[in-house]
């Protein structure tokens, strides 16, 4: 069976921010310490990524936007301990199945970039190109090919907060990279780089939160968390004030969610959800990502001894706090 036929296609792009994550996280994984994105009509008109990674030589650059071209993963068994972000090679060519788009590359090894130009009909131009080092990527008209598709987005405010989730979460997860948005010209968020993750924490979700949060420290074989839970008193709640890092991949745990949220007890009201910020560290071995095709969500072994301590850990800070 191939490492191909293993890895499970799948929709990959539902919305402008699926394309911000993506490219984002190719970002990181080629190493970018800085990464500007610049979003137009919130996504569906243009969304610009440019970052100062180790870029693309001339042959990679060419084939990037083949299904299944990815730099990161030769051997099936590479699918079990994958640490890089992407490793499908999927989403450069779902990107530009729906989109019209332009990548910009260079290494440093090479003196002269690569413009390549490739829409939902294929490759348009692969050219020479004076650039920095690293890659931009332009994406226009997202779903010019797909209109159905287009019509299933929310409203502009809608999509432009998925957005900003998706970019909060990455420099939650990457705080020595600096991020910067913008949107219709406008600086939106900007993370300097190399700040506390409490730091982050006011800038992206506002002192109010911050102050309510408590430091939570967990420790053992299995597993290591780290990071800050908010007090019963939060009246905030929500979802998007929960971010999981799973060795630094931002994903979606309903497992690890309704763990934290048992740690509390009868502390919330029915249906509250607390702010939680935390940082899991777990072999590799554990935690299969190859479950959902935007790698949002993961399978974790030893789900009910990892719920157990997580609860745990949560009645430890709360009550180190009450003291
Ligand atoms: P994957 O990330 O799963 O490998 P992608 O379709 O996202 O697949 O990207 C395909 C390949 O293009 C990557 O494996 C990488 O070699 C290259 N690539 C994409 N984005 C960048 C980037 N920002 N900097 C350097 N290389 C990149
Ligand atoms: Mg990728």
């Amino acid at each position: 069976e191939s490492t191909i036929n293993k890895i499970a296609a799948g929709e990959v792009i539902e919305r402008p921010a699926s394309v911000v994550k993506e490219l984002i996280e190719n970002s990181i994984d080629a190493h970018a310490t800085d990464v500007r994105v610049e979003i137009g009509g919130y996504g569906t008109k243009s969304m610009l990524i440019v970052d100062n990674g180790i870029g693309m030589s001339h042959t990679d650059a060419s084939i990037a936007f083949k299904k299944h071209a990815t730099s990161k993963i030769n051997r099936i068994e590479d699918l079990d301990s994958i640490l890089t972000m992407g490793f499908r090679g999927e989403a450069l060519a779902s990107i530009a199945s729906v989109a019209k788009v332009e990548l910009v590359t260079r290494q440093e090894s090479e003196l002269e970039g690569t413009k390549v130009v490739v829409d939902s009909s294929g490759i348009r131009s692969i050219t020479s190109a004076g650039t920095a080092v690293g890659t931009s990527i332009l994406v226009n008209d997202l779903f010019y090919s797909t209109p159905a598709r287009k019509k299933y987005l929310k409203s502009a405010r809608t999509e432009i907060a998925h957005i900003v989730d998706v970019v909060s979460r990455n420099c939650l997860a990457h705080p020595d990279v600096s991020f910067t948005l913008i949107i219709d010209g406008k600086v939106t968020l900007r993370s300097p780089s190399s700040v506390k993750m409490l730091d982050s924490i006011v800038h992206l979700y506002g002192a109010d939160v911050a102050r309510s949060l408590v430091p939570l420290e967990y420790d053992s074989d299995l597993i290591s968390i780290s990071g800050y839970i908010s007090k019963p008193e939060l009246t905030r709640s929500g979802k998007d004030l929960q971010v999981f890092l799973i060795n630094g991949r931002p994903i979606f745990s309903k497992q690890l969610s309704n763990a934290v949220r048992l740690g509390y007890y009868t502390l919330l009201p029915k249906g509250r959800y607390p702010a939680a910020f935390l940082n899991f560290t777990i072999n590799p071995v554990n935690v299969d990502v190859n479950v959902h095709p935007a790698k949002r969500e993961v399978r974790l072994s030893h789900e009910k001894e990892i719920s157990v301590m997580i609860v745990s850990a949560v009645e430890k800070a709360l009550a180190r706090d009450s003291l």
